[in-house]
């Protein structure tokens, strides 16, 4: 090769490499921002706009040298890389458009079984290309390729099992086989011993049993652990499961030597472990016990409270509409029913009337509400509910004293009494909204039939200051507001 091809070729690498280092720096750098601006409902919107321009500098990155270093063809490669962006794109633009607010859960959960498999995927791939050797610092690489399968494989299966529950296609219910404990820890052990074993290995052929059986076990451990977990325990798993899948990133990012993979598997990990641990004090859970997967047995779905019987007392939108009328103070509970319904819309409407009328609302948000972290925050933003006039349950919860009406827009278990009051409960010990201290509530719900989604039953809706508004939520709200202008 001609000298100045040759120099002309390593100053191409050298910019390249330098590009790819700031490209990766700036990428990161606007990943912690991107975390910082979600952190607060006020500064979401810029935190998600520093995410998406951090994703795509990280992308364009990753492309160029990937294009650059590949041995083959380049058309190949392009053609690869196209073809696998255009056919996730697709898929990505498809899944984002089409999916309710309600099915958010679902689809993270989906998301993270994909990082999952890519792991182990990656894990496997890495392997093949750079077997175990007698070069001692070989070793490393190994530790790395079973540690990226390992936690791939259990968040895998983890992720599809919790699809698979929150999407209501298998039983909500903990599975609660005898000594599942054990279990857990015999296949956990057994995981330990097979990296020991493949990393001692030499060549694709001896390494190969160890890490398929480990791959076996870890899909296995990865199942049974999210099975086990039942009822009001699941969005702790949902924040669980994308902690685990930024491990597995970060051990991705190992073995491809990837230094941004690695951070932002270390970003996603740790923040999506603190906040499990944040969720479980929410709740009264322990993260310890949850992370094993044992909580779940305590959950059933019909518990003695949801034998709680009592006469209830029905209201019309006309009279809500008068008590609204006549009070100075309401706050609006929100929950998984106002979802459903879609109906943030006219709820904000009707905080937009009271407010004219000059009656002071305000929103009291449990951190657990519908069906995802910040569910009840991003469906009243959506329909432009002021930020300052969102309250969380912290915040509000020693003011119900204070309030004259409280309407319970679709919310159940994060109003339930019984939390505080029957220790046998199974959502005894969880912080809910004290909203029976008001001196109205009104709960808004489709039927007396149906419990909450820990599958128990609300004494709430029998005490004497509570009113049944009976029928779908949006169409009660629709309702109100005919009747506050008529
Ligand atoms: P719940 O799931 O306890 O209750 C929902 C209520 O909404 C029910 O009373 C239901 O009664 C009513 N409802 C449903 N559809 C409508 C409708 N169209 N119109 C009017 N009412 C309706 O809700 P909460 O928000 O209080 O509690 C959330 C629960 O979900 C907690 O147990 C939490 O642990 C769990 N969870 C939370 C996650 C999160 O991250 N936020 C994730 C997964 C689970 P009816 O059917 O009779 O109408």
């Amino acid at each position: 090769m001609d000298i100045s091809v040759m120099e002309g070729a390593t100053l191409a690498a050298d910019v390249l490499g330098r590009f790819q280092t700031i490209a990766y720096i700036l990428a990161a750098l606007l990943f912690i921002l991107a975390l910082a601006g979600l952190s607060q409902q006020k500064t979401a919107l810029r935190g998600n706009t520093f995410g998406i321009v951090g994703m795509a500098l990280a992308l364009v990155a990753t492309i160029a040298i990937a294009i650059w270093q590949s041995s083959g063809v380049n058309v190949v490669t392009i053609g690869l890389i196209a073809i696998a962006l255009v056919i996730g794109g697709a898929i990505g633009a498809r899944k984002a458009l089409t999916i309710p607010m309600t099915g958010m859960p679902e689809l993270v959960a989906m998301l993270h079984s994909f990082v999952g498999i890519a792991a182990v995927l990656v894990g496997f791939n890495s392997f093949i290309v750079q077997p175990g050797s007698l070069d001692a610092s070989n070793g490393f690489h190994m530790g790395e390729v079973g540690l990226a399968v390992f936690i791939g494989a259990v968040t895998f299966t983890g992720s599809i099992v919790a699809y698979l529950k929150l999407s209501a296609k298998i039983s909500g219910k903990p599975l609660t086989l005898p000594g599942r404990n054990a279990i857990n820890l015999v296949m956990l052990i057994a995981c330990i011993a097979l990296i020991v074993w493949f990393v001692n290995t030499i060549g694709v052929e001896a390494g190969l049993v160890p890490l398929v059986a480990l791959t076996v076990i870890s899909l296995v451990l990865g199942a049974h652990l999210v099975l086990a977990i039942g009822g009001g325990d699941m969005p702790v798993v949902v924040s669980m499961l994308n902690s685990y899948s930024g491990w597995a990133a970060a051990m991705a990012g190992f073995t491809l030597s990837n230094d941004l993979l690695i951070i932002t598997g270390a970003l996603v990990g740790s923040s999506g472990a603190y906040l499990s641990y944040i969720m479980c004090q929410g709740m009264n859970r322990s993260f310890i016990s949850v992370i094993l997967g044992g909580f779940g047995g305590t959950a059933p779905a019909a518990s003695s409270s949801s034998q709680v019987q009592g006469d209830h007392t029905e209201t019309t939108p006309q009279e809500v509409a008068e008590q609204l009328a006549g009070s100075k103070s309401v706050v609006i509970v929100p929950g998984y029913g106002m979802a459903v319904a879609q109906a943030q819309f006219p709820v904000a409407e009707l905080t937009r009337v009271l407010a004219e009328r000059g009656v002071d609302v305000k929103f009291g948000i449990h951190p657990v509400a519908g069906r995802m972290p910040g569910h009840m925050n991003v469906l009243l933003a959506e329909a432009k509910v002021p930020y300052d006039d969102v309250f969380e349950m912290d915040e509000i919860n020693d003011d119900f004293g204070n309030v004259d009406t409280v309407l319970v827009i679709g919310a159940n278990d994060t109003v339930n009494p019984a939390a505080e009051t029957e220790p046998s409960s199974p959502i005894a010990g969880m912080p809910v909204l004290r909203v029976w201290e008001a001196g109205k509530v009104v709960v808004f719900k489709r039927s007396m039939g149906n419990a909450g989604y820990a599958g128990v039953q609300n004494p709430l809706f029998f005490n004497e200051n509570t009113d049944m508004l009976l029928g779908d939520a949006k169409g009660s709200v629709e309702a109100i507001l005919t009747a506050l202008r008529s």
